[in-house]
């Protein structure tokens, strides 16, 4: 569904058709325009024509079924991923795609290997959305809340392509269209300080994550090339002013990578840095793809062990589709296998 289409398509009708269509596609979920019985059917035909809403995709459901991998189909015949997590306290959360690709080339996520194709437009970010959302009212038995949370973790750096991810959280946003609160929407960088900077302006209480991953330059540059353009003390810095600004916590993302990133030195390297109030770390089991592995569970208490001594907050993420590789980053991969 193109939202540039469907305004051009209404834009000599009244005002209140926009809203009127906009609300069925975004608040009530329809697949086919002949559900909006409040048009004309010439005009139902004339959309389902020229701005048709299905959304081609494959879906893995992981054996608990709590976690739902989608592979959606572009206009362009290219591929993106987006998973449903649904947990247990009734929160439906989406991790969306931001690029088809991505040319941070981190060195280990997949999608880095992949390259960067394109970027999504607001239409194809609120998509993945949209899709979760019609699989939540089509299930049989019925769930209490369509998707209750947005993540922007999936392929691709979102502030590349800040425009048009800021132009699918406001409509995600919108309390007259999926009304999605902005403390239950989060953007994931890997440190674009001019990103950081606008997203700082934007008056909204959303949340922000910053993929740190290292806990000193070199180790960071090595893994991840952005930090040449962007150092940790220049993150860290406009982390600061993001929440001077906005007094918003900022979560920092540090996935435990055996033998690379989780030796004791690095827990207590991590620690200095985040010795401030508003910062919180989120430590992530690595999902192996190609020649890194996981830390051991062992390795991952004494990391914990010693961030706990430094009275460092931190939560460990909870591991959601192991089985269907739901996690981020793993998403390149598996679209070549499947
Ligand atoms: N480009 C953005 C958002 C996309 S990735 C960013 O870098 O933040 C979302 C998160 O998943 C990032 O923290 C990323 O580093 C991490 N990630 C990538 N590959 C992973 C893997 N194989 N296992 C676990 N986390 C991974």
């Amino acid at each position: 569904m193109d939202i540039t289409k469907l305004e051009k398509i209404l834009e000599n009708k009244p005002k209140y058709r926009l809203k009127q269509a906009n609300e069925a596609v975004f608040k009530n979920f329809i697949s086919d325009w002949n559900e909006a019985t409040f048009f004309t059917k010439d005009l139902r035909d004339k959309l389902n024509k020229e701005c048709p809403l299905d959304i081609k995709a494959d879906i893995l459901v992981a054996k608990d079924k709590n976690s739902i991998k989608a592979k959606i189909k572009l206009f362009d015949g290219l591929e993106i991923e987006s998973v449903l997590m649904r947990h247990a306290d009734g929160r439906n959360t989406v991790c969306v795609s931001s690029q088809v690709g991505c040319p941070m080339n981190c060195a280990f996520c997949a999608t880095g290997k992949m390259g960067f194709v394109r970027n999504l437009t607001a239409s194809e970010i609120l998509e993945q959305v949209i899709f979760f959302d019609r699989y939540i009212k089509n299930l049989k038995f019925k769930i209490k809340n369509y998707v209750t949370n947005v993540t922007f973790m999936g392929m691709g750096e979102p502030f590349l392509n800040y425009d048009n991810v800021m132009q699918s959280i406001k409509i995600l946003n919108n309390k007259d269209f999926f009304n999605i609160g902005a403390r239950s929407i989060s953007v994931s960088t890997c440190g674009i300080v001019e990103g950081i900077k606008k997203f700082s302006e934007e008056g909204l209480q959303l949340n922000l994550a910053i993929s740190l991953h290292a806990p000193s330059d070199k180790l960071r540059t090595e893994l991840m090339p952005v930090n040449k353009t962007y150092s940790l003390k220049n993150i860290l810095k406009s982390v600061d002013e993001y929440i001077k600004k906005t007094k918003r916590k900022v979560m920092f993302e540090y996935v435990l990578i055996k033998n690379v990133n989780d030796s004791d030195e690095c827990a207590v390297q991590l620690a200095k840095l985040m010795r401030k109030k508003l910062y919180f770390v989120n430590l992530i089991l690595y999902n192996k793809t190609g020649s890194f592995e996981p830390s051991e569970t062992k390795r991952v208490g004494a990391f914990k062990k010693l961030l706990e001594k430094e009275n460092i907050n931190f939560v460990q993420r909870y591991r959601f589709g192991d089985d269907i590789k739901a996690a981020c980053g793993q998403f390149a991969t598996e679209s070549k296998k499947a």
